[in-house]
């Protein structure tokens, strides 16, 4: 048997996160976040999967909505960062995306390239993340300068830097800043879009017509509202490849970072740093092994992470492994790794094999 080390991607639980997305943000426009390669889901089944359940795409560069345009995905995709030249944004006309603008610099290229249709234009503001986007006092000119351009229905957008923490000053100052800007325009009150997904998950009472949730269409942020019912949509999986008994006082792996308080056994998994499992996973990491949550032990490998199975005998050679995914979910290995969730679903590598299900 091969390496059985392997990548399932879950799409019912993409579609079905999706509907629970848009239960949360009732009467909002949904643009699905699918940049890169939908944050490791790969871009096209998880977009023909959103397709019937969204309103729009959002990537972060013209080559990734390239690709879904080849795969017949029609709906409208923004282009995040908008273009980088001028060729850039003859591209996104001719593919009839949707760009953002970030920069004054970009303007006079999308006023050349770009079809005068609703919506098309994003124009980014800076309130407070310090990123991208224009600076507010800024706004009425470059506003009318697209508006005389013909643009006339362009959407207003900013990017919130701390929405995990809801009722941080960070956040209050930039809802402020985003009140002020919208209260500076002419009527009638443009198109607005705000929120990504832990700002959705946390209510901000920050207005806006359009939500932009990209890591909780993928199951993330699960466990810190259990009530939304989010599901996970990958699964890490591997099995049990060697078993060993180290006695008390030995260490286990490189640098011999973990000592075995007690005589151990210990189970070998075909699954490291090379695949995309954290290298900076912790000595008690969780990894579930047949029916029960382990402890990780010793150092990440490039190919193999070890385990303390002393207290499951029933854990053995060919014993089911899950690294992460419905069991281990993805935002607790990743406080274990001293990381978020969204490195650890984009920087699986192409070595497990991804397997996509359902839909
Ligand atoms: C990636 C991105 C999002 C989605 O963020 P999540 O935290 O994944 O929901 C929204 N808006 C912008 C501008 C982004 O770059």
């Amino acid at each position: 048997m091969p390496r059985p080390t392997h990548v399932t991607i879950d799409l019912d639980a993409l579609a079905h996160n999706a509907r629970i997305t848009r239960r949360l943000t009732p009467g909002k426009r949904l643009m699905a976040c699918v940049k890169a390669d939908a944050y490791g889901h790969g871009a096209v089944p998880c977009a023909q999967t959103l397709a019937p359940l969204v309103d729009a795409f959002a990537v972060a560069h013209a080559e990734e909505a390239h690709n879904l345009r080849d795969a017949g995905i029609s709906l409208p995709i923004l282009v995040l960062e908008g273009p980088f030249d001028v060729a850039d944004a003859k591209t996104i006309g001719d593919l009839a995306l949707w760009t953002v603008v970030h920069s004054h610099h970009q303007l006079p290229w999308v006023i050349e390239h770009l079809p005068r249709e609703n919506a098309n234009v994003w124009l980014k503001l800076d309130t407070g993340m310090h990123r991208l986007g224009i600076q507010i006092d800024t706004l009425p000119a470059i506003w009318s300068q697209l508006l005389e351009a013909g643009f006339h229905d362009p959407v207003l957008m900013t990017h919130l830097a701390f929405a995990e923490q809801g009722s941080s000053e960070l956040t209050r100052q930039q809802a402020n800043q985003w009140r002020e800007a919208l209260a500076s325009l002419p009527s009638p009150t443009p198109h607005t879009s705000a929120l990504n997904s832990a700002a959705i998950i946390g209510d901000l009472p920050i207005s806006g017509d359009w939500v932009r949730p990209g890591y909780m269409l993928y199951g993330g942020l699960s466990a810190s509202v259990p009530t939304t019912e989010l599901r996970p949509v990958m699964s890490l999986r591997s099995e049990v490849m060697a078993v060993r008994h180290v006695p008390q006082g030995d260490s286990v792996g490189y640098g011999g970072r973990w000592i075995a308080p007690r005589p151990s056994r210990i189970a070998t998994v075909p699954v490291g740093y090379g695949d995309g499992y954290p290298r900076h996973a912790a000595n008690g990491a969780p990894v579930w092994i047949e029916g029960h949550e382990c402890p990780l032990v010793g150092r990440v490998s490039m190919d193999m992470v070890t385990v303390d199975i002393t207290d499951h005998p029933n854990a053995t050679i060919g014993s089911a492994v899950e690294l992460w995914g419905k069991h281990i979910g993805i935002d607790r290995l990743a406080q274990a790794a001293d990381t978020i969730g969204y490195t650890l679903m984009t920087q699986i590598s192409s070595r497990p094999g991804r397997q996509w299900t359902g839909h």
